[in-house]
């Protein structure tokens, strides 16, 4: 998954290994480290924890992190679990600081954090809900492209089907599912097989969130080496713009908040689906005959 910046928030530099990550929408959560680095690393596109060698924290570092966190804060409402992908921890070792965090916090609603598809589906539906029912109810998963050529070419560690499994299942279990995907993932020429297939995925998982990022080659990735090399050409702007046509014409959902606002994107764009579906259409449709004006390269995040 692609991650954002997030830097210690409202903790400082207390205990953090930079660089930090954090979906947009924990902004406002205490960002607790459970974990350094992301345990899969490899994926094409992902600079993220490049730096970093995967490790589990020891219980006891993340137990009195908890109890810092309570004297400097009081209560949070919000928490995410770091680094790249929490949950590959075993519920075993999960539980313990779900529960810390829910005696520390009693006004704790939520915890988050990232999931690969391999996070879920080792563990059972019974671990999945024990996991839910202690406060960890939102997990954050790329699925970056629906189609498994793609999937297998930037080695995402699981199949597209598994991926679809995984958030069923964890849905089931009562974690919400904030799902990903990855504009220009495929380049200009696998573009519309890339849109169709995530479309079609996408509509397999029915996720409570889909947000939609641009993807920009960071120097040291795979996928920057590929684009230098002359291995595919990047979508332009216009070509993005079309793929994201193709992946909302696509979407059949029965209840899903849809974003594509993130800051590595040209036209921001959010909305519930099915309701805003010819709302969303009609924009795209404004942008591409260049009557909104797209995010100018300079402007645009990773
Ligand atoms: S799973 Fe892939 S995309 Fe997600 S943090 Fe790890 S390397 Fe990056």
């Amino acid at each position: 998954m692609l991650g954002w910046a997030g830097g210690g928030d409202r903790l400082g530099r207390m205990r953090y290994v930079e660089p930090v990550f954090r979906p947009p929408s924990e902004a406002e959560s205490y960002l607790l480290p459970v974990t350094t680095g992301c345990s899969h690393n490899r994926c094409s596109f992902c600079a993220m924890y490049r730096g970093k060698r995967f490790r589990v924290r020891p219980e006891r570092e993340v137990l009195e992190d908890i109890a810092m966190a309570k004297e400097t804060l009081g209560d949070v409402r919000r928490v995410f679990l770091l680094d790249g992908d929490a949950f590959v921890l075993s519920a075993a070792k999960l539980l313990p600081v779900l529960s810390a965090l829910k005696a520390a916090f009693p006004s704790l609603n939520r915890v988050g954090s990232y999931v690969n598809a391999g996070n879920v589906l080792s563990k059972t539906d019974e671990e999945l809900r024990s996991l839910a029912e202690e406060g960890l109810r939102i997990g954050y998963l790329g699925l970056e492209s629906g189609d498994p050529d793609v999937i297998a070419h930037c080695d995402k560690g699981a199949t597209v089907d598994e991926m679809v499994v995984a958030v069923g299942r964890a849905q089931a279990a009562g974690i919400r599912m904030s799902v990903m995907g990855l504009l220009g993932l495929a380049g200009a020429e696998g573009s519309a097989a890339h849109a169709r297939a995530t479309a079609r995925a996408v509509n397999r998982m029915q996720p409570r969130y889909l947000s939609l990022l641009t993807v920009s080659p960071v120097p040291g990735t795979p996928l920057c080496e590929d684009a230098e090399a002359g291995r595919g050409r990047p979508p332009s702007p216009k070509e993005a713009l079309r793929e994201l046509r193709w992946i909302v014409q696509g979407l059949e959902l029965t209840g899903t908040i849809f974003r594509s606002n993130h800051a590595s994107n040209y036209l921001p764009l959010a909305g519930r689906l099915p309701a805003d579906k010819t709302r969303l259409l009609r924009t795209i449709d404004l942008a591409l005959a260049g009557e909104i004006a797209l995010t100018p390269e300079f402007l645009r995040g990773l």
